[in-house]
């Protein structure tokens, strides 16, 4: 592993490890605190406050008053976009402690961290700061002697779980809309990642965002999550994670007092390379696309569908890209990837390796750790993929990639759909009649031609099938933190 460090761990400013709940930095009620590892060392970097039902109690309680009593909910559409626009401004301003201590936490490149996290992050808010100011209804002309209009207005007091893949930017993607829209937030932040969102949490606080509107409480999702999705005061229940805990939350909300429900939930993207397109151009967008993030991306393109004349050429290239690529230090300057999140997803992505192996597919690279301490699994490519097997059908979540032959267009749609999931997928063609076949065909929230994880503030993001419900980012995410009210005047 490499020594040129850009910052070694151990002079990373860490942040608040507290509960933020009504504006204050709380110990948990019970006093209990959880470990967050370092996955690179499997050390420990702080003790966080463990959170669970009594504390979200005081923390929906918190949201509610703000809501229902105010001051968010009295504070002008133009007040709650600027405060937005200033925590944008105070996120730009720290970038480097707060890229810095999500590659701590998560392992991720300290670079990507720099160049794709914290702008996204940054941009996020920017984007939902505009939309403060420019909610609103319209005027309907219905029959009779009658003045109907629409109100959109927020939907109250919404619940929040993100996951450990990118904390900073599940934190905007979920906060930037629902502050926009005029809500109050209760978050919990994945257990594997809770430091940047705490951090958020402080700078929320010196934005000037009144207490009670931003609460954040590190735990445990069955206990501090399922709280938050029981909850009775709580009106909308946002969640992102796998599609396991999706069915969970769905059921809670179902149980309780049917809250408005958005689920990000998993995938199993395919990614089809036709002959006729530029071959490195897709090689590569198949490496970034499933190898980015230590393969850790809802959107991972994880079947590569290979149009069979060009499939020898297309591994080679993809064999060699993935022998080549570094693993290490995630602090180290020419690091391409760090470890998996924890000791759980490196052990289940092992699972895989062995159960691609085992069921014959072909093992051209990688297959085994990185190191003896850290979670490092080496870029994994295996060939000669069948839809039947486990690694073809079940989302990874880690850096391996499952090349699949096909022949032509109609048996690839047909396949590529083959799936409960729906999240994303991609071609890669310069046959602008394949191009469209496949992004009118294949039943997927997003399809990426000639391109791969491209990703804007202002684009729709979700899940067709069991990859989700509703949409995140864009208008549309807006719409899913406000309620339409009719109001009829008799004139
Ligand atoms: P997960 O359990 O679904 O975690 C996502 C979030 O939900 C975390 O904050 C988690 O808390 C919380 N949660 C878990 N059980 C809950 C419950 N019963 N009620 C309410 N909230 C609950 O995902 P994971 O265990 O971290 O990862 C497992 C797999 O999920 C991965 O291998 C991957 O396939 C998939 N995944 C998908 C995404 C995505 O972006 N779509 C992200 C992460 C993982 P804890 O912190 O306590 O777990
Ligand atoms: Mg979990």
């Amino acid at each position: 592993m490499s020594t040129a460090t850009l910052t070694p761990p151990s002079k990373v400013k860490i942040g608040p490890t507290k509960l933020l709940i009504n504006g204050e930095w709380q110990a948990a009620a019970s006093g209990k605190t959880f470990a967050t590892i370092n996955p690179a060392t499997e050390e420990v970097i702080a003790q966080v406050a463990e959170g669970d039902a009594a504390d979200v109690e005081l923390a929906v309680q918190a949201a509610r008053r703000a809501f229902d009593e105010g001051p968010w909910s009295k504070m002008s559409a133009t007040e709650r976009g600027k405060l937005l626009f200033k925590l944008a401004d105070l996120i730009e301003a720290n970038r480097k402690e707060l890229a810095e201590l999500e590659t701590l936490d998560n392992g991720k490149p300290l670079g990507e961290s720099i160049k794709a996290d914290l702008p996204l992050t940054v941009m996020c808010y920017r984007y939902f700061a505009g939309w403060a100011d420019k909610i609103h209804g319209k005027t309907i002309p219905i029959n009779g002697p009658y003045f109907c209009y629409t109100r959109h207005e927020p939907v109250g007091v919404a619940g929040q779980i993100i996951p450990w893949n990118f904390p900073l930017l599940m934190q905007a993607w979920k906060l930037g809309p629902a502050l926009a829209a005029g809500c109050t937030v209760v978050l919990k932040p994945a257990e594997q990642t809770p430091l940047s969102a705490l951090r958020v949490g402080e700078l929320l606080m010196e934005a000037g965002f009144p207490p009670g509107v931003v609460n954040i409480v590190p735990g445990y999702g069955p206990t501090a999550g399922a709280a938050i999705a029981r909850h009775m005061d709580v009106d909308k229940v946002a969640f992102t994670g796998s599609t396991e805990v999706g069915h969970i939350i769905m059921k809670h909300a179902a149980e309780t007092n049917l809250k408005r429900v958005t689920l990000e939930l998993g995938g199993k993207s395919p990614n089809v390379v036709f002959a006729d397109t530029d071959l490195d151009a897709a090689v590569e967008g198949a490496y970034f696309g499933l190898f980015f993030n230590q393969g850790q991306c809802c959107v991972a393109g994880s079947r590569v569908f290979v149009e069979e004349k060009i499939h020898d050429q297309f591994v080679e290239k993809m064999v060699g890209k993935a022998k080549a690529r570094k693993v290490g230090d995630p602090f180290a300057r020419e690091t391409m990837q760090g470890p998996q999140v924890d000791r759980d997803q490196f052990d289940k992505v092992m699972g895989y390796i062995e159960a691609g192996k085992k069921e014959g597919a072909k093992l051209l690279a990688g297959g085994g750790r990185v190191g003896q301490k850290g979670y490092f699994v080496e870029p994994t490519v295996f060939d000669d993929v069948k839809d039947e097997m486990k690694i073809a059908r079940e989302e990874i979540f880690g850096p391996v990639m499952s090349i699949i032959r096909f022949k032509d267009l109609d048996e690839v749609v047909q396949r590529a759909n083959r799936t409960m999931y729906g999240l994303a997928a991609a071609v890669w063609t310069k046959d602008i009649t394949k191009a469209h076949a496949i992004a009118n065909r294949v039943r997927a929230g997003t399809v990426w031609v000639n391109c791969y994880d491209v990703f804007d503030a202002a684009a729709p993001f979700g899940g067709f099938k069991q990859s989700g419900l509703g949409r995140e980012l864009g208008e549309y995410g807006l719409q899913a933190y406000t309620e339409v009210k009719t109001v009829v005047v008799k004139l």
